[in-house]
């Protein structure tokens, strides 16, 4: 059975991930009528390290940090080589990131979402958008009936592989990496994550998740027997794992990501860092750009979004396109480069341009006369 929901929303959500569900509660706050549909269940399945900048808990509401958080980090240690190679450590004197359990922000920030007034609904997988002169009628599948919902504008937040930036004929991402990740049961407080540079043009991870186990995993390109690549991490450290999972991770930033009445947020606009392939926080961030820009009365506040957002980011998604450059580097230049780099460092994990910091020059300085 088709049946049109003839309540016309301010604003449509597709897709409840960190984006979807910051900017539903975001646009509910503001007195928007919001519904949010999630083509499955909160936060699954995984595929994210849920590896981020303390700036996390600046999204998040009441209780998170004693519900989510795994681990505590402060820097990194980087492998040209497997892991019997040697290591060149990164760090901070303070915490620089977090380790924390991406399903449970995906239902943190839902929850957020449904308090501030969103109409959040699992299991509706969109399949069409159509977008009319003065609205937008957005088609799910629901557990019983086929729902044509119409709104006012359309929000994109369904990942990677976007469905909706197809159905507004937007732009792909320039690339697409395929990251795979799974656990191992060894209980490791450690405060280092492990970055293997051998995968190629990116790199595999360890990373220690306190209680909650260690998690291995590696990135690249299409193209790369990312499996294989895998399998020798794991040999490498003679380790077990289970739960294996995999995602795709979108390289921007692309050309265009608004229409008339719909716009896309977070993976499916590659609102991602281009050197680790973290979109967390970006996706956030760029939510709430688009919450403060966007009135669903007049469509042409969607261009002080667009601009919002690269205003904000693009630079940094510039720089780091520099940044993993250096990940294809001959081998024998990344010893020499991360041999005359590591130590310690005043650099935000979400900003390279924060390598031109007073912190970051000054633990440069002070290395230099140790
Ligand atoms: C292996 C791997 C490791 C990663 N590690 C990190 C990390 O440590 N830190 C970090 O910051 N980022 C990491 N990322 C990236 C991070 O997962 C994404 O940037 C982030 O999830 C983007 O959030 P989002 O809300 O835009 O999209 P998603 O989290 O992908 O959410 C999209 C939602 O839309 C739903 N959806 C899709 N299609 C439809 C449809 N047709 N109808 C309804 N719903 C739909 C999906 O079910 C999903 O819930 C990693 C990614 C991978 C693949």
């Amino acid at each position: 059975m088709n049946v049109t929901d003839m309540y016309e929303y301010d604003f449509v959500v597709v897709g409840v991930g960190p984006a979807g569900a910051r900017f539903s509660r975001r646009a509910a706050e503001k007195g928007y009528d919001v519904l949010a549909l999630e083509q499955g269940t909160v936060g699954t399945p995984l595929a994210c390290s849920g590896h981020v900048s303390t700036d996390v808990w600046e999204f998040t509401g009441p209780g998170a940090r004693e519900e989510l958080f795994q681990n505590e980090i402060y820097g990194a240690r980087f492998h040209v080589g497997g892991p019997r190679s040697d290591a060149y450590p990164f760090y901070k004197d303070e915490v620089a990131s977090n380790v924390i359990d991406r399903v449970g922000l995906d239902r943190h920030l839902a929850d957020l979402a449904r308090e501030a007034g969103a109409d959040v609904r699992e299991e509706h997988t969109v399949t069409e958008v159509r977008e009319h002169r003065d609205r937008v009628e957005v088609v799910a599948s629901g557990p019983d009936d086929v729902h044509t919902f119409e709104a006012k504008m359309v929000a994109g937040c369904d990942g990677p592989r976007s469905r909706v930036r197809d159905e507004l004929d937007l732009p792909e991402p320039g690339e697409l990496l395929h990251g795979v990740l799974a656990f191992s049961e060894e209980e490791d407080h450690q405060d280092f994550v492990d970055v293997h540079l051998t995968a190629p043009t990116f790199f595999a991870w360890r990373i220690p998740r306190g209680d909650a186990g260690v998690e291995y995993g590696l990135a690249a390109p299409p193209g790369v027997q990312v499996n294989k690549h895998f399998e020798e991490l794991i040999d490498g450290y003679e380790v077990d794992v289970s739960h294996r999972c995999s995602g795709a991770i979108p390289i921007g930033p692309p050309e265009r990501v608004t229409t008339r009445r719909g716009f896309l947020l977070g993976d499916a606009a590659a609102q991602t860092k281009p050197f680790t392939g973290g979109g967390i926080l970006y996706g956030m961030t760029s939510a709430d750009h688009a919450a403060r820009e966007i009135d669903p009365d007049r469509p042409t506040t969607l261009a002080a979004y667009e601009r919002a957002w690269r205003d904000d980011i693009e630079r940094e998604q510039s720089l780091g396109h520099w940044l993993r450059r250096a990940y294809s580097l001959p081998e024998p230049v990344q010893r020499i480069g991360l041999g005359a780099l590591s130590g310690k460092i005043g650099v935000h994990m979400d900003r390279p341009t924060s390598l031109l910091s007073r912190d970051h020059l000054q633990a440069m300085v002070s290395r230099a006369f140790r």
